[in-house]
């Protein structure tokens, strides 16, 4: 509800692309989200709109290698980018895959910001600081989101606060403040949310 009410306009799934001919018109700004597997980017982006299984549609075999885009009212577009770490593709995917993403990061005029989600439970990981070295490369400014702060006391918290904090300070392009979210318990969802619609 709260999704729908602040991006006026349709939230839905608008389509999947293979390569940069397929991307919509560049006629109003858009974020990425960019995760491992299993990160909870699907779950994320279902509670930022409001939508109980509207990232199913990027979860579909067939889409995981799509660059999935969704409006988020008539203003925003949300693209989904495919989860990274998946040992099992095989190569020549991987590739053509990282050409697409590279041809995406640095030609794509509209896009302001990528939100790199991060499992609070582990960090930062080397696969996460390839994407996040890809985002610098780019000049795309990059906000690191933690998912499933539900999963970790507050100890552990302090912890990987640090860790990430850390291992962002060498990035030029990162944003220094992160976002804690809990799509299970609503953390963080609102902020990510108005950052989003008040990004120019
Ligand atoms: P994706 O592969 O990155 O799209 O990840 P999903 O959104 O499908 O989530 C992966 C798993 O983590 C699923 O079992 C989710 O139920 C779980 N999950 C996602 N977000 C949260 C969260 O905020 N808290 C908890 N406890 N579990 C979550």
């Amino acid at each position: 509800e709260q999704g729908r009410k602040l991006f006026a306009g349709p939230v839905e799934f608008l389509k999947g692309i293979v390569a940069m001919s397929g991307l919509p018109p560049a006629d109003r700004l858009e974020v990425c989200f960019a995760g491992r597997s299993n990160v909870g980017k699907s779950s994320l982006i279902n509670a930022i709109t409001g939508r109980k299984a509207l990232a199913r549609a990027s979860n579909t075999p067939g889409r995981t290698q799509e660059i999935n885009y969704f409006t988020l009212g008539d203003s925003r577009y949300l693209v989904d980018l495919p989860g990274y770490g998946y040992a099992n593709a095989p190569v020549a995917v991987v590739q053509k895959w990282q050409a697409l993403l590279r041809q995406y990061l640095s030609g794509r005029q509209t896009l302001r910001r990528a939100f790199v989600l991060v499992d609070a439970r582990h960090g930062i990981k080397p696969v996460d600081e390839e994407i996040m070295r890809l985002l610098d490369s780019a000049a795309v400014t990059f906000q690191c989101v933690l998912t499933k702060t539900d999963k970790i006391s507050t100890a552990e918290r302090e912890r990987v606060l640090a860790q990430v904090r850390e291992n962002l300070a060498p990035h030029p392009a990162a944003f220094p403040e992160l976002i804690l979210t809990s799509s299970e318990k609503g953390e963080g969802i609102a902020t990510l949310r108005a950052t989003i619609a008040t990004l120019e």
